[in-house]
């Protein structure tokens, strides 16, 4: 069964929210099309205590965009962001929710961020998304959402390095490009590793024709 993964369509991340992704909000439509051809529609949602190790304001003289040792992983910090509870963690209004059959939360451990769906930062704790679809008998995995060069670029590496057959489609995504090009780059290393790029108009005339 082929699966589509809608990564983080969080307030917080769309334009507005605390860490807002430029044009994020462009991807919802595109993302409500989408689910309508999948038959099992799953969703990340990042989830963090508000003592959370990746917040700047969590470290003294500490600013956004800065780079630090957390626990031994390097840790880019970030605004405050999706705050478990608070309506920047919650899913945009305009997104059909309804049609996610499940959530995997992440980041919910204050002493380590995690990117990926999958994994935290340092592969210790599993979100259960890769049990769960190892259960279903994945065909392949469709992944779409925010951001392209963080969350969406690390769920499709370990999707990829975990076996499953990985799809990125890239115009349902948008990234933070916190240096420009980093968008650019992270679908290189996608379809290096052996991720499938695709556009969205494709996945849905081809899911027509099944
Ligand atoms: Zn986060």
């Amino acid at each position: 069964m082929d699966v589509l993964l809608v990564v983080d369509i969080q307030n917080d991340f769309l334009p507005g929210g605390a860490l807002g992704v430029p044009e994020g909000d462009v991807v919802i439509p595109v993302i409500n099309r989408l689910m309508d051809r999948f038959v099992l529609v799953l969703a990340t949602q990042d989830w963090h205590p508000a003592n959370h190790g990746s917040f700047a304001a969590n470290h003294p003289n500490r600013q956004p965009g800065e780079v630090i040792d957390l626990n031994g992983i390097m840790q880019i910090l970030w605004p405050v962001h999706c705050v478990q509870g608070s309506s920047g963690a919650a899913f945009s209004t305009r997104l059909h929710t309804e049609r996610f059959a499940k959530v995997f939360q992440k980041g919910i451990d204050p002493e380590i961020d995690s990117y990926s769906s999958f994994f935290d930062n340092a592969r210790r704790r599993s979100t259960g998304l890769i049990d769960y679809l190892r259960e279903r008998n994945v065909g392949e995995l469709f992944i779409c959402g925010l951001a392209t060069d963080y969350c969406v670029r690390f769920s499709a590496l370990d999707s990829i390095q975990s076996g499953i057959r990985t799809s990125v489609i890239e115009d349902a995504c948008r990234g933070v490009d916190l240096k420009p090009g980093d968008s650019a780059a992270a679908i290189t290393q996608m379809r290096q590793v052996g991720v499938s790029i695709v556009d969205s108009t494709e996945i849905v005339r081809r899911m027509n024709h099944r």
